[in-house]
């Protein structure tokens, strides 16, 4: 398909890339995109409306780039010269959104067209600049961002060459700035501008280079790659809640497994998770395979259909650096479910300072975490009491995932697997049996009362049947 597409994407190639102020046009005979193709109508509909008014309006950036990947696009953003104001003038439907980037969207029922005004680059200087439109910090970063510009402003200050196309809806023509198409063609994320200068701006932007060279399949171009590791501690600099935001689209998008391998290879997994890339030190084999299970699972239920929670999420790529916690308040004396209690505390404490995961997933997190220390214990009614409990699901599939990761529970995963499907004079019997298991152990486990409880060979809980 692409083959085909890049035989009408006829260009020329160049190396050298320096800005433009004229684009490549590419005409409706040059490029697949149609109007009336898999395009969202009400997308179509709102740049009609700005250009009906007199505006210029475009599609823009990955609506645009996953089109021509023959890709369905995850949403329809619109870029136009009309401000926010006369945006949102022009609809019933609308509103403006952000501070540090002024937008508009136009809602029609579930779906969201973002409109965004022209922007043009930021104003230069190494002082710190503040007004009601712009502001940067010392180190260039930029805090507010709502200098409006023209078309060829606006193509400069996008992120990369492939997210700086417009499609024109009405007239079928992509007009490209910043040679994106080639970009397309050679499977390359690049920047546009200083690469350097374009992450001191936005750190966020090394993230969304890994992003979408996993999401795509693409290489980071070697200038687009290079400054990375060595600015990845910037991401300490930007807000926790927009960390929160940008790690979802991470991990929720279908390729979280590709992106972590990306985020290690360029030093960009410690800084949003100081604690398990602690962890991934000492104890690299365990933490890894964990991490890795988890998003494979992840990537897999998304294909499927299947709901995910970042709960789930937070608390596999967290649980890892629990264990070495535990232990330490264990070591003070504290005994192991309040050291538990209080590790987990803790470190979901310390990751909200990174990332500001909202208190709607942080509690389900520790629910998911404490079940690992309830379900070893099934003995009379505590395993239907368990089995009625919402958390059940979650805690049951992270034991099997802690266990995929090597985690030995002594078959607890396989006999929940059982127990859930049994008839009820089966599980009488499962529960019989386990108290006449416990009952045989009774006189090594006394022994052992006094000593170290036993527990996985890396899990941070005990799993004896016995508390
Ligand atoms: P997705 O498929 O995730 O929606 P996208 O490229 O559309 O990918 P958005 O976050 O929706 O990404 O942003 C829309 C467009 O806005 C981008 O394509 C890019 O042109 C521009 N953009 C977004 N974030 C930045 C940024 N941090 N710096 C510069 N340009 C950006
Ligand atoms: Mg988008």
């Amino acid at each position: 398909m692409l083959k085909k597409l890049f035989q009408t994407l006829r260009l020329p190639l160049r190396r050298a890339r320096p800005p433009r102020t004229t684009p490549e046009v590419l005409t409706s005979r040059q490029h697949p995109l149609r109007r009336g193709q898999r395009i969202s109508r009400h997308a179509v509909s709102v740049v009609e409306r700005l250009q009906q008014a007199g505006y210029q309006a475009y599609l823009v950036g990955g609506c645009v780039r996953d089109l021509l990947l023959d890709l369905e696009p995850k949403d329809f953003d619109v870029a136009t010269n009309a401000t926010p104001e006369q945006v949102r003038a022009e609809f019933r439907n609308a509103r403006v959104i952000g501070r540090r980037f002024k937008l508009v969207h136009v809602h029609f029922g579930r779906e969201i067209i973002e409109v965004a005004t022209f922007r043009a680059q930021h104003p230069q200087g190494d002082e710190e600049v503040d007004s009601a439109q712009a502001a940067r910090n010392e180190s260039g970063r930029i805090l507010r961002d709502n200098v409006y510009g023209t078309l060829e402003d606006d193509a400069q200050r996008r992120d990369f060459t492939i997210n700086a196309l417009y499609f024109d809806v009405t007239a079928e023509r992509i007009l490209d700035y910043a040679r994106g198409v080639h970009d397309i063609r050679n499977r390359l994320i690049r920047l546009i501008g200083d690469p350097e200068q374009r992450y001191l701006e936005d750190p966020v932007r090394m993230l969304r280079a890994v992003r979408f060279a996993a999401k795509l399949g693409f290489e980071i171009e070697k200038h687009t790659a290079a400054p990375i590791p060595k600015l990845a501690p910037m991401l300490r600099e930007i807000p926790p809640a927009r960390l929160f935001d940008e790690v979802l689209k991470l991990f929720l998008s279908g390729y979280a497994e590709r992106t972590y391998q990306l985020l290690l290879q360029y030093d960009l997994f410690a800084p949003l998770f100081p604690a398990s890339a602690a962890a991934l030190e000492q104890n690299p084999e365990y933490t890894h395979r964990l991490i890795r299970q988890a998003l494979i699972n992840t990537d897999e239920r998304i294909r499927l259909g299947k709901p995910v929670t970042p709960a789930f999420l937070f608390a596999a790529l967290l649980w890892p650096a629990l264990p070495a916690r535990v232990a330490r308040l264990q070591e003070r004396g504290m005994p192991p479910i309040p050291a538990l209690q209080e590790a987990a505390h803790e470190l979901i404490s310390e990751q909200c300072q990174r990332i500001a995961v909202p208190k709607r997933f942080t509690i389900p997190i520790r629910e998911i975490w404490d079940m690992q220390e309830r379900l070893p214990r099934r003995t009379g009614k505590r395993a239907d009491l368990l089995l009625e409990s919402p958390r059940f699901r979650a805690g049951y599939d992270f034991l099997l995932l802690r266990e995929s990761a090597g985690d030995d529970t002594g078959g607890l995963g396989a006999w929940w697997t059982v127990y859930q499907e049994a008839s009820d004079s089966v599980r009488r019997q499962m529960i019989r049996e386990l108290s006449s298991k416990d009952a045989g152990e009774g006189g090594q486990r006394k022994r052992r009362r006094g000593g170290r409880r036993r527990r996985g060979s890396n899990a941070a809980t005990p799993v004896s049947d016995d508390q």
